[in-house]
């Protein structure tokens, strides 16, 4: 970029700071002016629900940049306070009111960007407004819950919403010494995941005393006689607590973007190329805003979380300043802590697989320590790993535990990035010591489980199908006692090989034990001897969280 271009910016956070601060660091003549209508630019949103739950206490903290910060050390003019009303794309120039003085300026711009992030969906039921009833997503709105903890002790909360930010509030309400209620319209907690991984988290959370309604949604807010609030559910419980927080998602911002006649996606996100560009070609979007495109399944998709927007940001400042720079699209790592357990995710889920229709793929489960068992304070990762089952590509992974699970995310994220397939992981050489790791890591244990079953050394046996073919548990008898899968035969591996004479010749032989090592190991032997034989992949903990 030569000449002085003046460039505006919608939005101050995770898309538009980064923008701004990309832009200057490749652009010293650019003018860069950016709006935002709340009192703060480059907040930490993500910090908000630990600052209700006093984890961070200084709200300070949570800004990340000032505004003077912006104009010394990038020569960046930034108003807060400021809310941009409407585009005029034919005379390159947009509305500003000052919320102060009420004040309407126009601001003509070279390149315009949007960024201006999501709004809170808030159900559309009586009493959504009433006091006590709260959004999350701005340092006001927090302040306004810490302030209500503060002044009221509130002993009950509900939580509206079972996703990242929900049980992230749950967690922080927990904190503050209140018992919770999460209502979740789903069928489960955590819906980017899928249904069995996301028992762990439901599990972890009735552990700890939260009270989980799925299923239901809420159908009103009223106050009770003696001032508390009273939250009715579609299905007819009544809650009673202090104070409701909604966390039912986010809807892309882009009521300026339609106003003026921009391109909206199919997703109802703003439509942009992989420079960022809209359908306007001095009008770029990013963020929460915008609608990208899933790296695995191909399809459009909005993925309202920081690090794309970031990314995004610095791509639309590169395409402004002439750079060659492309957004390769989103995967959708993402990572949450939900009462001492770490959940993790990147790429598709199955649910989201079969969604877009694509059926060639396989998933493995597999639970294995985080770090080797024999140093003290081993912990389980629980995880899924989706691949193609035509080439054994990697297509999404999800994994649950209390340490070392976002490290194994980080790791398959990058590999689906770089197009990596199950054989990759086999001999992915990660770093190991005992209190770290183990020498066969959980990402090698993930490819091995993969490669075997791609080579058909090791076939695998779905548990929704299971009781079609002869079920063999190979767990030993103490085990078995926990429970069974009706109609299964116990022969523990141990006596396997002696008493191969009482499995059929004539069926399918699915085999299970706890966690799926033991299986692989009797598969191998039964294969070896002719039998048909397949493993129900994870065994006994992964069917306990299909149920
Ligand atoms: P935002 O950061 O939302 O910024 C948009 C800004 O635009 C706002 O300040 C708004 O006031 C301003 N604006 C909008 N319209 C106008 C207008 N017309 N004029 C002027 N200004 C306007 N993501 C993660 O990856 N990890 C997490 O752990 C995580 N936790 C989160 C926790 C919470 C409570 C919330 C709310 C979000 C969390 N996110 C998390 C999501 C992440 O914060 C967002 O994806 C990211 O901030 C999106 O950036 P953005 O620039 O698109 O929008």
């Amino acid at each position: 970029m030569t000449s002085s271009k003046r460039v505006l910016i919608v939005g101050g956070v995770a898309g538009g700071a980064s923008c701004a601060a990309r832009l200057r660091r490749l652009c010293e003549t650019a003018e860069i002016v950016m709006f935002d209508r709340g009192p703060y630019v480059s907040f930490a949103n993500c910090g908000l629900p630990y600052y209700v739950g006093n984890v961070i206490r200084n709200e300070a903290k949570l800004l990340v940049a000032s505004a003077d910060l912006f104009k010394s050390r990038f020569d960046i003019d930034v108003r807060t306070g400021h809310e941009v009303v409407a585009i005029d794309r034919k005379a390159c120039a947009i509305a500003v009111r000052n919320l102060v003085t009420g004040e309407i300026r126009q601001e003509r711009y070279d390149a315009l960007v949007l960024s201006p992030g999501a709004r809170a969906i808030r159900p559309d039921v009586p009493g959504v407004d009433l006091f006590g009833v709260f959004s999350v997503r701005t340092i006001p709105d927090s302040r306004r819950v810490r302030e209500f903890i503060d002044e009221k002790s509130p002993k009950a909360a509900i939580v509206v919403g079972g996703g990242f930010i929900g049980l992230e509030m749950a967690e922080n309400l927990v904190q503050r010494g209140m018992s919770v209620t999460v209502v979740e319209k789903a069928d489960q907690v955590m819906p980017p995941l899928d249904f069995e991984m996301a028992a762990f988290v439901e599990r972890r959370l009735r552990e700890r005393g939260v009270a989980v309604r799925i299923s239901d949604a809420v159908a009103g807010f009223a106050h009770s006689a003696d001032g508390r609030i009273v939250t009715t559910t579609e299905k007819g419980a009544r809650i009673t607590g202090d104070l409701v927080v909604l966390a039912i998602g986010v809807r892309p911002e882009t009521s300026l973007a339609v106003a003026c006649g921009l391109e909206i996606g199919p997703t109802g996100g703003i439509a942009v190329d992989d420079c960022m560009r809209t359908s306007d070609l001095r009008i770029y979007a990013v963020g929460d805003a915008v609608e990208t495109t899933d790296v695995v399944t191909g399809k459009k998709q909005i993925v309202p979380l920081a690090g794309p927007a970031s990314r995004q940001g610095r791509v639309a400042a590169g395409a402004i300043a002439g750079r060659e720079v492309r957004f390769r699209g989103a995967q959708a790592t993402a990572v949450c802590g939900v009462l001492g357990l770490t959940v993790a995710a990147t790429g598709a889920s199955e649910k989201a697989l079969v969604r877009a229709g694509i059926a060639d793929y396989d998933r493995i489960y597999l639970h294995p320590g985080h770090h080797a068992g024999y140093y003290p304070g081993s912990k389980p990762i629980h995880m899924k790993v989706l691949y193609r089952r035509s080439d054994g590509r990697i297509l999404g992974a999800q994994a649950i535990g209390e340490e070392g699970v976002e490290r194994r995310i980080d790791v398959i994220s990058t590999a689906i990035q770089l197009g990596a397939t199950m054989h990759d992981l086999a001999e992915a050489e990660l770093c190991y010591a005992p209190q770290y790791g183990a020498a066969k890591d959980p990402i090698n244990l993930a490819g091995f489980i993969g490669e075997n079953a791609l080579s058909g050394d090791m076939p695998l046996a779905r548990w929704e199908d299971v009781g079609a073919a002869f079920v063999l548990d190979v767990r030993d008898p103490g085990e078995c006692a926990a429970g069974m899968l009706s109609g299964a035969v116990n022969i523990p591996l141990s006596e396997l090989r002696g008493r191969l004479g009482e499995l059929p010749k004539d069926r399918s032989i699915d085999v299970m034990c706890a966690a799926g090592q033991r299986a692989y190991y009797a598969v191998r032997l039964l294969r070896q001897h002719g039998l048909d034989a397949r493993n129900l992949c994870g065994g006994w903990r992964t069917y306990e969280a299909m149920r």
